[in-house]
């Protein structure tokens, strides 16, 4: 036991490298516990986080795929980061990633909804078929599911990849009117208002809390624009967005540069189109993958972004 303890503040002093194999599992943590993982370092969020080495163990360091046995083998994510800037690359090549060298590379925090629903079903469509990578799953019960440490480039955002960190909120997502027909599957009215269901063929979903019962934060389904399309989207649940707030303080906290704000057109306006390439460059913050990519939606226009920030500032 204190061999290993050993081993662990050893890795902790010295630069970090996240390992396919990680050195910090520790023995007897609760389960779930608060804790993200930044270059080996773990920093309590106060929401509920199950790493990446624990079960159900959404594990993107892994080369085989978790659910999918016929799914391809393979690489799923970049050890370490791509850096363009010469000085930092330089610190890198000297010490290796370190979180300070972390802190200067990561500005961007970039939010997706997965289209599958729950989490497991977005882990054995992005990891084990699609070959794709996201450091966070946050399921419809608020859990957050840590796929790789944050030292690592994981595959979710094209060109925003070697500065972001990602998450994929489940969700089946935005739609336009006409092809809404996935909002009456997963959304069903009745007298208390309107109530999630994970359709039979999932079974449980695989959420974490037993019989959870899941409501939109707002029960009217919402109708926004997104790249100048129309579409319709109910809100995330409570727990999502009660956890994705304390997770997103602890982010702006560990990394100075992600400023807790989304970009803005002229009127103050959360913008609902994508950045242009130099837009894209100079800015530092959150981002809908739509900020991205001109052929992105998600988050959608029910995403309650004013709400959000406010309060992931007061924290
Ligand atoms: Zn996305």
């Amino acid at each position: 036991m204190i061999g290993r303890l050993a081993l662990v503040s050893a890795l902790l002093l010295t630069a970090c490298r996240a390992p396919a194999v990680t050195p910090y599992a520790d023995a007897g943590r609760a389960t779930p516990g608060d804790e993200i993982v930044v270059c080996g370092e773990r920093f309590a969020t106060g929401a509920p986080v199950v790493l990446w080495f624990e079960e159900p163990r959404y594990d993107a360091y892994s080369t085989e795929p978790r659910f999918a046995d016929d799914g391809p083998r393979g690489l799923r994510y970049r050890p370490g980061r791509r850096v363009d800037d010469e000085h930092l690359a330089a610190r890198v090549a000297a010490r290796g990633w370190t979180r300070n060298t972390l802190a200067d590379a990561v500005d961007l925090f970039v939010l997706h909804y997965d289209v599958c629903g729950t989490s497991r079903t977005c882990f054995e469509v992005l990891h084990d078929r699609r070959e794709l990578s996201v450091h966070f799953l946050l399921d419809i019960d608020g859990t957050i599911y840590q796929t790789l440490d944050l030292v690592d480039e994981a595959w979710h955002a094209r060109q925003a990849n070697p500065r972001s960190i990602g998450i994929e909120i489940a969700q089946i997502g935005a739609y336009p009117r006409e092809e809404s027909e996935p909002l009456e599957t997963w959304y069903i009215h009745e007298d208390g208002g309107v109530r999630l269901q994970v359709p039979f063929r999932y079974g449980d979903g695989g959420v974490r809390t037993p019989h959870f019962l899941g409501r939109p934060a707002r029960r009217e389904r919402i109708t926004g624009e997104i790249q100048g399309e129309k579409y319709e989207q109910y809100d995330f649940t409570p727990e999502q967005y009660d956890s994705l707030v304390k997770l997103t303080a602890t982010l702006a906290r560990v990394f100075p540069h992600l400023e807790l704000d989304a970009p803005r057109d002229a009127s103050g306006a959360v913008r609902t189109d994508a950045l242009s390439d130099d837009e894209l460059r100079r800015f530092r913050g959150i981002l809908g993958h739509y900020h991205v990519s001109e052929d992105k939606r998600d988050p959608g226009p029910a995403f309650d972004w004013e709400a959000f920030l406010a309060a992931a500032r007061a924290r």
